[in-house]
């Protein structure tokens, strides 16, 4: 059942160049997200031996373990592909207008999510839609879970662990920012939007 596995960057380790490079790339895709899939494959595997053990004893941390590397596996994919090379491009259609009634503008959006990405002790900024309001929402996270609101649903997301962008910009955070900006690809989040409406509105 420990099936879980690492889908290949879906596009090369270089094509994010010059504003995210090639080696930060390949160290974060190949060595950082395969850890959290092998984490929570390995988590799932105690619990199942211990539910047929009926020995509990390391089930709390494993269950710990499933919701951490299971939101790093999640954020992760979701990381590339809110990316590409022909992106830096301001969304369109539905998710666009969406942002512009929830937000006021796409300025005052960037400016919160430009915030909450230079807030985050070492975590994600998040851009979801929240089905208990029904609105879309900025978000904070540290490390992959911590401060997560239940009922959302990711349509964005921003890695601004260290090790997304240490090696290219060291301390200057804002500039990975700005880097990423120039690469957002808004197609994927944008048919992410489309299934939260069709579930939730
Ligand atoms: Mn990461």
């Amino acid at each position: 059942m420990a099936d879980y596995e690492l889908p290949p960057l879906p596009y090369d380790y270089d094509a994010l160049e010059p504003h995210i490079s090639e080696q930060v790339l390949t160290w974060h895709h190949d060595t950082h997200h395969q850890g959290y899939v092998n984490g929570w494959n390995s988590a799932e595997e105690t619990l199942a031996e211990n539910r047929e053990e009926g020995d509990y004893s390391s089930t709390a941390s494993a269950i710990g373990n499933v919701t951490h590397n299971g939101s790093g596996h999640i954020l992760h994919d979701l990381f590339w592909q809110s990316m590409s090379p022909e992106g830096g491009d301001e969304p369109t259609g539905d998710l666009a207008d969406r942002i512009e009634e929830d937000f006021g503008s796409y300025e005052a959006w960037k400016g919160e999510f430009e915030a909450a990405a230079s807030a985050a002790a070492g975590g994600w900024a998040l851009l979801v839609y929240d089905s208990f309001s029904n609105r879309l929402r900025t978000v904070t996270v540290d490390k992959h879970d911590q401060g997560a609101l239940w009922g959302s649903h990711p349509i964005l997301a921003l890695d601004v662990w260290e090790h997304s962008y240490y090696y290219d910009y060291g301390p200057a955070r804002g500039d990975f920012v700005d880097a990423f900006f120039e690469v957002v690809d808004w197609e994927e989040p944008s048919s992410r939007y489309d299934e939260a409406v069709q579930l939730f509105e």
